[in-house]
């Protein structure tokens, strides 16, 4: 067994999983030192709801606190936004509660001083065309950007399951091209979305032109964060099924190419594997994997 604290000390690789905020958002930290993580994500409020209470100075001032116990900087925690939001919603009504409830999301982020926001693009509900719909996602982007400071939006691509959008490169491209503050712009790749978009990542070979086909249309500029996980489901299937590292259709090449590549480096490299019992053995995995 290496040791966690030397390999941490020059490490350039910032691993962990999506954790648990049960009984507050300052037990996020803690939850992800147990694991001995390096990087975490978190919800601010509860994903599944469109409104919560606001977060309390005592939660702020706990996390903050808990955070700088465990040496987690910004740049290590990567935040998600509930399910429930669609920033390309068709129709108008749906559309603002959508907005209303990301600006929340953002100003949560600001107020526990986080500088990013990974979210899922948008789903177009076969009720207006791919076209128009990125346009509204970025002018979510703009309008929410206006109203909040420091934090970046950070597009997750997808599987491309039912409407969604954001699985093909050209859409984050698409989306980014019509954003007016492009420094509070980013990208997340989730290696399954990737894989089951239709994207290959088996081998060094698939991976290579993958994320060079990334670089030309999006840029390694923009990645602000990865979502680690293997795909249940075959390559372009559309459905988003993740699995444990190794243990579903994409292997562990993929993740050994990006532990070892500095496009990688000082990224929330983030876990959201099925089986939350071994994420200490996945982050020890991929820590062995760096070196
Ligand atoms: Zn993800
Ligand atoms: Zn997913």
């Amino acid at each position: 067994m290496p040791d966690l604290f030397n390999l941490r000390g020059v490490s350039m690789k910032y691993i962990g999983a999506h954790v648990s905020t049960a009984g507050g958002v300052e037990n996020a930290p803690l939850n992800a030192a147990k694991i001995g993580a390096t990087a975490f994500a978190l919800f601010t409020k509860n994903q599944r709801q469109w409104t919560a209470k606001p977060l309390t100075e005592e939660n702020i001032s706990a996390f903050k606190a808990n955070c700088a116990k465990h040496n987690f900087e910004p740049a290590q925690i990567l935040p998600h936004d509930s399910y429930l939001i669609n920033l390309g919603h068709p129709e108008t009504e749906k559309l603002e509660k959508s907005r209303t409830a990301f600006l929340d999301e953002m100003q949560r982020c600001e107020q526990l001083g986080l500088d990013r926001l990974n979210f899922h693009p948008g789903s177009h509900l076969k009720l207006i065309d791919e076209k128009t719909c990125l346009a509204t996602i970025a002018e979510s982007i703009n309008q929410t950007l206006d109203q909040t400071q420091g934090v970046i939006a950070v597009i997750e691509n997808t599987a491309g399951q039912g409407t969604n959008l954001g699985f093909q490169f050209e859409h984050l491209a698409t989306i980014i091209e019509q954003v007016n503050d492009q420094s509070r712009v980013g990208v997340c790749l989730d290696t399954c979305h990737t894989f089951a978009a239709g994207y290959d990542l088996r081998t060094e070979e698939a991976c290579d032109e993958t994320f060079d086909r990334f670089h030309e249309l999006v840029g390694f500029e923009f990645l602000r964060g990865m979502h680690l996980n293997d795909s249940k489901k075959e390559l372009g299937s559309r459905v988003d099924r993740h699995h444990s590292l190794g243990k579903g259709e994409l292997g562990l090449e993929v993740f050994k190419y990006i532990m070892a590549d500095d496009r990688f480096d000082h990224l929330p490299l983030i876990l959201e594997t099925i089986d939350d019992s071994i994420w200490d053995q996945e982050i020890a995995l991929l820590r062995n994997m760096e070196n």
